[in-house]
């Protein structure tokens, strides 16, 4: 059965490392909202240009921008197998749209990393990515190097990882995106794991949680 797996967690929870190696380990898509949009500034595009102001800000582009762009998306075939949605939902309007976008399909398996706000502004603050990949460095031999280990791109921090927008990121998680793990805790397939451990820890959590809300949806 096909795996359409979204991921849920405050900003620097893990959510991208993580995707990345479950997208690999499964083999489906991983489609994250912010690679998109980014990928999107750089292209110079409308959608671009209007969403920079927003991101730098650590606001959140419209959902009706969202939900056409994922909309669209899920609607290639390369998704037949299962998809990972990383930072999408990021509101209960687009968690809406996105059962609606759903119906007919495998069930969604929610798994949420939770992680203490402190150790959120810690990683976001020393965070490097990969200017060419988008990639987290890994290790701090990896971050030290500033060369990314996946492409050998320059590492660089994020513009809106900086402590203000931080700080407003994380205020607009706890408003409009917490409530997204009551609108699907009720929900068979939903899972949540401890996100402060290290990767390698969080990913085995990660494999036993999709395994098992998976079965659970196949059995539906
Ligand atoms: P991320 O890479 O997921 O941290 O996203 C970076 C920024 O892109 C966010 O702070 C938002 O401004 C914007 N963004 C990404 N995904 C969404 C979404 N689903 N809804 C609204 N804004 C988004």
């Amino acid at each position: 059965m096909a795996l359409n797996l979204i991921i849920l967690g405050a900003p620097g929870a893990g959510k991208g490392t993580q995707a990345e190696r479950v997208a690999k380990a499964r083999r489906i898509p991983k489609i994250s909202t912010g690679d998109i949009l980014r990928e999107a500034v750089q292209a110079g595009t409308d959608i671009g240009r209007r969403a920079k102001a927003i991101m730098d800000r650590g606001e959140l582009v419209g959902d009706e921008v969202m939900v056409a762009i994922v909309k669209e998306r899920l609607d290639r075939p390369d998704v037949a197998a299962g998809f990972l949605l990383d930072g999408f939902p990021r509101t209960v309007a687009q968690a809406q749209a996105l059962d609606g976008i759903m119906e007919g399909r495998a069930p969604l398996v929610v798994v949420d990393i939770e992680v203490p706000e402190g150790d959120l502004v810690r990683r976001l603050s020393a965070r490097l990515v990969c200017a060419v990949c988008g990639s987290n460095a890994a290790t701090p031999e990896e971050a030290q190097s500033l060369v990314c280990a996946q492409c050998g791109g320059q590492l660089v921090q994020r513009s809106d990882d900086n402590e203000a927008t931080i700080r407003e990121r994380l205020a607009v998680y706890r408003a409009k995106t917490m409530p997204l793990i009551e609108y699907y805790r009720a929900r068979p397939t939903f899972r949540s794991v401890d996100g402060a451990d290290s990767p390698e820890r969080v990913a085995e959590a990660m494999a036993v949680a999709v395994d098992g809300a998976q079965g659970v949806g196949a059995a539906r």
